[in-house]
């Protein structure tokens, strides 16, 4: 059972080949077999060329690259039992018993899935004889380690998911660029920022670019936020401050629970400020470029890690995460980190975010 692959899926993030490099180098190095299976899912439903063997320069000079040199897809057929049928017997042909994913809370939630339909998946395909009862008993446990890769920061479990970091740089070269020429031209900028349901990268961004007002999903404002944002601008510009940046989080919401857009903050400020007033949309130029030298590290120890996880885990080990917690890697089972991600969604779904706050808290 020396024979593992790895792949990654969901959003692509950066430091993901670092992650990719370690795992195939540790594996390796410690006298194993390693497969890559290309884009994602969908690669591991077709089988075929997308299910191919790794070899120590494989993955060489790729360790600098942003994105995924694997590839990565949202795959519609694994979320079906027919795709994982097929994802099982294309494992099964190459003698996989062992995977590394790399993804977001989706692409982990999707391979427990996986391995809890294992067994019943290689009856199947011992019933309808794609597969012997030899290779059944050869492959009836699958071990499997997670890594989040994920730029939004949005798991609970762990402090930062690899792309975080490289995702901030970008999103503060993009701020600082703003503020040069907001300066020039006395004006307020409104920066959108991504992260989905999770406002760190918008609050991290905030903080470390002295913006004036941040709108994340975690913390609606107060239902007079017009009123707050516009004083507060009013004040800036009053002090000797020529421009205004403000940050809003793509997930950011009022205490109603509906979506606050980087227009709807525009028209405030022009109706009642009347500053010159501009939107900038980062959008996917914050997954891109170079990954930082802390994403580099983090992709690198965490796919180490996921490695000496499979070999020391018993046969039957259920899934764990590699997650960074104080500095140090640790192996959490998968499912609970998963089911803690969903209960920060279903509180604030609920309006609860003081919950909400809390349980982020703890990621
Ligand atoms: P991320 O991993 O970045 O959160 P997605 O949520 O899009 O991204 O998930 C990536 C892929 O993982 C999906 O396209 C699908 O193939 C698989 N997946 C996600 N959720 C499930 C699920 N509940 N069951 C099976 N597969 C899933």
């Amino acid at each position: 059972d020396r024979t593992l692959a790895v792949f990654t899926s969901g959003g692509d993030a950066q430091g993901m080949n670092a992650a990719v490099r370690a795992v195939v180098r540790v594996a390796i190095y410690l006298g194993c077999k390693v497969y890559f299976i290309k884009e994602g899912y969908q690669g591991m439903v077709d089988g075929g060329e997308n299910i191919v063997e790794a070899t120590w320069s494989s993955v060489s000079s790729i360790i600098h690259q942003g994105g995924t040199i694997i590839g990565s897809a949202r795959c519609m057929d694994f979320k079906e039992r027919q795709g994982r049928l097929k994802a099982a017997a294309n494992l099964v042909e190459k003698e996989i018993n062992n995977l590394v994913v790399i993804g977001g809370d989706g692409s982990l939630t999707g391979a427990d899935l996986f391995r809890q339909e294992w067994s019943s998946l290689l009856e199947e395909l011992v019933s309808n004889k794609t597969i012997s009862q030899e290779q059944l008993d050869k492959h009836k446990n699958l071990k499997i380690v997670g890594l989040v890769g994920s730029i939004d920061n949005d798991f609970c479990g762990t402090d930062m998911t690899i792309g975080t970091d490289s995702a901030l740089h970008r999103i503060i070269e993009a701020i600082d660029a703003i503020v040069s020429t907001a300066y020039s031209h006395q004006r307020t900028f409104i920066m959108e920022v991504m992260g989905r349901h999770c406002g760190y990268l918008a609050l991290v961004a905030a903080l470390t670019s002295e913006a004036d007002y941040v709108f994340i999903p975690e913390i609606p404002p107060p239902d007079d936020w017009q009123t707050k944002l516009c004083k507060k601008l009013e004040q800036e510009r009053t002090a000797g401050q020529r421009l205004n940046i403000i940050i809003v989080s793509e997930g950011a919401i009022d205490r109603n629970g509906k979506a606050i857009t980087a227009e709807q903050v525009k028209k405030v400020i022009e109706d009642n400020l009347h500053q010159d007033t501009r939107i900038t949309v980062l959008g996917h130029v914050q997954r891109g470029g170079c990954p930082s030298a802390f994403d580099r590290v983090l992709g690198s120890r965490m796919g180490a890690e996921a490695v000496l996880a499979l070999m020391e885990a018993e046969d039957t080990a259920e899934p764990c995460v590699i997650s960074l917690d104080g500095n140090q890697a640790v192996r959490l089972p998968l499912m609970e980190c998963v089911k803690l991600t969903k209960e920060v969604a279903k509180a604030m779904a609920e309006k609860n975010w003081q919950r909400a706050v809390e349980l982020r808290g703890k990621s």
